[in-house]
């Protein structure tokens, strides 16, 4: 059993219209730690009955929640917000036990998750129409903006509670209900936040957590008319999968998909900056984020320089269970995750690449992977057209910038792309030929609720947090006024 300072945040039940709840025909599913294969708990497994149930409930709840005045909205997320940071601790010990990564991470993805609702609390008070100069003096036509109406989460695992409050926090604070299918792999850090959402005061139906079957629940979210927006997170196939899906009931789609990062570092770099982000963008999570570093392409000049550094500090990586103090590389997700990397850094040596750094660890087995460093990367191997999503940092070599460009660009995905320069003129040049939603020049971390988050090509649609992100959830509608 987990040891938490409140237990009654590791909830085993889906959260419905207000009421926690089984499944109905009882049925659950174990959720395990991947550090050691034991069982967090289980979760209602809900089908499709429990999904209608709670979409019905945001549909009635969305009547009056829409009307609730942006103040008061916002000062129940401000509550939200405070009650998240105040259990920070238990939601790092309840996440680190169904996703692996090390407490100090799960904590700073808590603090993380709770900016964005802190962030959407003060745009919910800014929620601005237009008023449209008429061709006429008769009329008057003002622009209003209101909001969708019930909207559905779909979220992986990697992020257990930033993933949903991104896309929560905005939703209530345009006025929108919202039906949250979490991952099957990590329910408890979902169920744990909306917990601390009901205890802020959220009304009963303005946000629902739905556990269980992703094909059922997903069927209803994207079939039932009276949902009208969805926000999804995974990965391409199944954010492709939602979009047909959703084509019968023609509904609204954000989608925050797969990325293939290219990290470039020119042989005017600062090499301590380089590293440091190469750190910090390719072994966050052990390698399982959206935007991490995939592919390292390093100039020629620097290349060995650069190697050496960054094999010194994947040296030094410690790898462990995630409640082990001074763990910087928690478990993968699962074996099937391991497996999949270990075959990527297979292929790469079969077609020629070295190892030329891995930490030293006792548990390299199982679900744990060493960090590794690859040299002699090129285009034809696996990791350079598909996410590895493990500690795995292959280094690609390179000549020129046209060059270090288009393999960039090379790769049907376009979420996140860093490159490390000290020339201004080329930092604007390469800045604006990187076919990316976000570039990080000179930094290895773009992700923060201030800035907008998201992808073009196959990584996806829409922008998640900053100034934009609120929009998602809004719908514009034209009032002509006549007759005046
Ligand atoms: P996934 O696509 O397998 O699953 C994501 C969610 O979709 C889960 O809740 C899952 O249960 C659900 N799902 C699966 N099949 C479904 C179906 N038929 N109907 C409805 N829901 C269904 O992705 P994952 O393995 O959980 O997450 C890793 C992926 O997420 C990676 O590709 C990563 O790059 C991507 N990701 C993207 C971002 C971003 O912001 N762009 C952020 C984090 C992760």
């Amino acid at each position: 059993m987990l040891a938490l300072a409140d237990p009654s945040l590791l909830v085993q039940a889906a959260f419905i219209g207000g009421q926690w709840c089984v499944a109905d025909d009882g049925a659950t599913l174990a959720v395990e730690d991947p550090a050691t294969g034991k069982v967090v708990g289980t979760v209602p497994a809900c089908g499709a009955a429990e999904t209608r149930r709670a979409i019905a409930a945001a549909e009635t709840a969305f009547r009056s929640w829409c009307s609730v005045p942006a103040a008061e909205r916002a000062r129940l997320l401000e509550c939200w917000n405070d009650l998240i940071l105040a259990n920070a601790a238990d939601l790092a010990r309840i996440m680190t036990a169904e996703q692996g990564k090390p407490l100090a991470e799960a904590e700073g993805e808590v603090r993380y998750g709770a900016s964005f609702v802190k962030w959407f609390a003060e745009e919910a008070r800014r929620i601005y129409g237009r008023t449209i100069p008429a061709p006429g003096t008769d009329r008057r036509i003002l622009m209003l903006e209101q909001p969708i109406g019930v909207t559905a989460a779909i979220t992986p695992w990697n992020f257990p509670i930033a993933m949903i409050t991104r896309k929560c926090a905005p939703a209530l604070a345009a006025g929108c209900t919202m039906v949250i299918k979490p991952s099957e792999l990590t329910p408890f850090s979902a169920l744990a936040v909306v917990k601390l959402a009901e205890r802020a005061g959220i009304p009963a139906g303005v946000i629902s957590v739905v556990t269980g079957l992703p094909a059922a629940i997903g069927e209803e979210l994207t079939s039932n008319p009276a949902v009208r927006k969805i926000s999804f997170t995974g990965s391409t196939r199944v954010g492709a999968h939602l979009m047909r899906a959703s084509a019968g009931t023609l509904k609204k789609l954000s989608l925050e998909l797969g990325g293939n990062a290219p990290f470039i570092v020119f042989d005017d770099a600062d090499l301590d900056l380089a590293v440091e982000g190469a750190m910090v963008s390719k072994f966050r999570n052990a390698g399982q984020t959206c935007v991490c570093a995939n592919r390292i392409l390093v100039q020629a000049g620097i290349h060995d320089a650069f190697v050496a550094r960054l094999g010194a500090r994947i040296a030094a990586q410690k790898v462990g269970p995630g409640t082990q103090p001074g763990v910087g590389i928690g478990p993968l997700i699962n074996r099937a995750a391991a497996e999949k990397v270990h075959a990527h850094v297979a292929d790469a040596v079969a077609k020629g690449a070295r190892v030329a750094q891995q930490a030293e660890t006792s548990c390299a087995d199982g679900n744990f992977v060493a960090p590794l460093l690859l040299t002699g990367a090129t285009t034809d191997m696996r990791l350079a057209n598909e996410e590895t999503f493990g500690p795995v940092a292959p280094v690609f070599r390179f000549e020129t910038e046209a060059e270090a460009i288009a393999i960039a660009n090379g790769t049907p995905y376009g979420l996140a792309a860093y490159f490390f320069t000290e020339d201004m003129h080329r930092a604007w040049r390469v800045g604006e030929a990187l076919e990316f939603g976000m570039v990080g020049l000179n930094t290895g971390a773009i992700s923060m609720e201030v800035a907008p988050f998201g992808g073009v090509k196959q990584s996806g649609l829409g922008r998640e947090g900053g100034y934009l992100g609120i929009a998602e959830y809004l719908e514009p509608k034209a009032f002509h006024m006549g007759g005046l």
